[in-house]
Formats: C-alpha cells, sequence, structure tokens
C-alpha cells in the first residue's frame, strides 16, 4: 500500500482493502499440560509444554483468514521476543500486520493455560479371579472392589474395616495407586500411594431393603464424582458415594432404586 503521509488516509485504504479488520488482542499462549489441576498455591509436575498464539481478537482474525477472507489486525504487542513472533504468526497466516503495533512500554500479553488431560480409569474387578493379570493393578488410577473381591484377590479374610486394610496394602503392593474396598453398611476403606496409610469412610446407618446393585451405585457415583468434580478431595468422593449407595438400598430393585440428581441434597454437587 502506498503511504499517503497522512495516518488516518492510510487507515481509510488499509481498511478498505481489508475485508475483515479486527481490533482487539494477541495473547501468547503458555500451555502446560498436567494430569490435574493444582490447587491453590501448590506446584505440581506438567508432562509437556508448548507456548501457541492466542487472544480472542488474533483467533477471530486467524479464523477468517484462514477461511480466505483479506484481513487487517489492528493492535499493539510488546517490543520483545513474543511480539516478534506473533507479528511472524500474523504474517504467515496472510493478515495484514500494518496496524499491528510494538511498544516498548508494556510487555506482549500473556495467558498462561493449564489443560489437564486426566481421564481417570476406575477399575472394578467384579466378578474377581485369583489369578488377574498384573496390569490391571498398575494401569488402573482406581481400583474399587468389595469384601468377596478383595479376599478372593488378595486370600485374606475381610470382614471389617481393619481386614480391608490390610487386603488395601496388599493390592497397592502390586502397583495400584488408590484402592477402595466397600464394606456394605460399614461403608467403604480407602488407600492411595498418596497416603498409604488405611482409612475407614463410614456411611449412613439406614434401613436397607434391597442392597442389591449397591456395588454399582457407588461406582458409578464415584465415576461421577471423578469426572465431573476432580477437585473433591478422594475423601469428599467416597463419603458421597457412600451417601447415593445408601439411598439405592433404601428402595426394591437395583436400576429401580438408583436415585436421581433432582431427588438428592443439593450439597452433593
Ligand atoms: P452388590 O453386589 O449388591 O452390588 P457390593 O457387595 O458390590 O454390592 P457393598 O460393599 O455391599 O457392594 O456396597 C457398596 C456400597 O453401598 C457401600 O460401600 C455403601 O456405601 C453402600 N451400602 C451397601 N449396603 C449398605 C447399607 N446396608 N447401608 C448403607 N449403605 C450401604
Amino acid at each position: 500500500m502506498a503511504a499517503s503521509g497522512e495516518p488516518g488516509r492510510q487507515w481509510q485504504e488499509e481498511v478498505a482493502a481489508a475485508a475483515v479488520v479486527v481490533v482487539g488482542s494477541c495473547m501468547t499462549d503458555l500451555v502446560s499440560l498436567t494430569s490435574r489441576l493444582p490447587k491453590t498455591g501448590e506446584t505440581i509436575h506438567g508432562h509437556k509444554f508448548f507456548i501457541g498464539f492466542g487472544g480472542k481478537g488474533a483467533n477471530q482474525c486467524v479464523q477468517a483468514a484462514r477461511l480466505g477472507a483479506k484481513t487487517s489486525m489492528v493492535c499493539k504487542v510488546g517490543k520483545d521476543s513474543f511480539g516478534n513472533d506473533y507479528i511472524e504468526n500474523l504474517k504467515q497466516n496472510d493478515i495484514s500486520t500494518e496496524f499491528t503495533y510494538q511498544t516498548k512500554d508494556a510487555a506482549t500479553g500473556t495467558a498462561s493455560i493449564i489443560v489437564s488431560n486426566e481421564v481417570k480409569t476406575l477399575f472394578n474387578p467384579a466378578p474377581a479371579i485369583a489369578d488377574l493379570d498384573p496390569q490391571f493393578y498398575t494401569l488402573s488410577d482406581v481400583f474399587c472392589c468389595n469384601e468377596s473381591e478383595a479376599e478372593i484377590l488378595t486370600s485374606l479374610e475381610v470382614s471389617s474395616p481393619s481386614d480391608a486394610g490390610k487386603a488395601a496394602l496388599v493390592l497397592m503392593e502390586r502397583g495400584c495407586q488408590v484402592v477402595i474396598i466397600t464394606l456394605g453398611a460399614e461403608g467403604c476403606v480407602m488407600m492411595s500411594q498418596k497416603e498409604p496409610v488405611p482409612k475407614h469412610i463410614p456411611t449412613e446407618n439406614v434401613k436397607a431393603v434391597d442392597t442389591t446393585g449397591a456395588g454399582d451405585s457407588f461406582v458409578g457415583a464415584l465415576a461421577f464424582y471423578l469426572a465431573y468434580y476432580p477437585n473433591l478431595s478422594l475423601e469428599e468422593m467416597l463419603k458421597r458415594s457412600n451417601f447415593i449407595a445408601a439411598v439405592s438400598v433404601q428402595a426394591i430393585g437395583t436400576q429401580s432404586s438408583y436415585p436421581y440428581k433432582k431427588d438428592l441434597p443439593l450439597d452433593l454437587f
């Protein structure tokens, strides 16, 4: 474009030349891939890091350009390496950078993004077999079984929370990250590599009329919390799963006894 010597006129000509003119932000994304999100103040390991180009304005401009629009990006980035790279990125996307300015007075905007790729594997070894492939212990994130399954797997008698703690220890030694053993009206026992001491999570004292499918209600509830409330502590997830399974034992049937969200206390969600 010919420089007219009049900034206002130059702008008008450029705008006329571009069908899509975006006035907005160019941000450098600093993306960390982690197995979970850190808690406030916590430092955790990530397994991958990359730098990307983002910012709502620039994103929209890039999409329009990639669809074939003649585009111009109006923005200001820092006179720094992120700013230089960003301008290069706009050019590579065939976006006019005529009105993309750089300033020494501020740094290019950055966004720290944490992408958690946590998809937890919850393994319920039912029906249990004594010679379970050892990979099931190491590959599952959460290994959840009931008393009789724990007995078959460990050859230990499991009829109390303290027995379950001993069985959980054996399963942990086989490589489990987290072991949960359900104990009917006694709730469950949990143990994890992070806290390698068995912990009993008692449940509600309810009048059970049919316990069929209580274990599946419990595991289903736990899967729900792992997927939708990953920041809850495991203990809290288990308390809530206990509660939900305890509701299921108060009605006849298997799925017919499983409660709906609308029928449960709001503080479970
Ligand atoms: P099922 O084979 O009938 O599905 P399970 O033997 O696999 O059951 P349990 O350990 O009996 O599983 O029960 C699973 C969970 O259900 C318990 O951890 C507890 O939260 C709940 N539960 C079971 N029975 C009772 C009960 N009588 N009172 C309260 N909660 C119960």
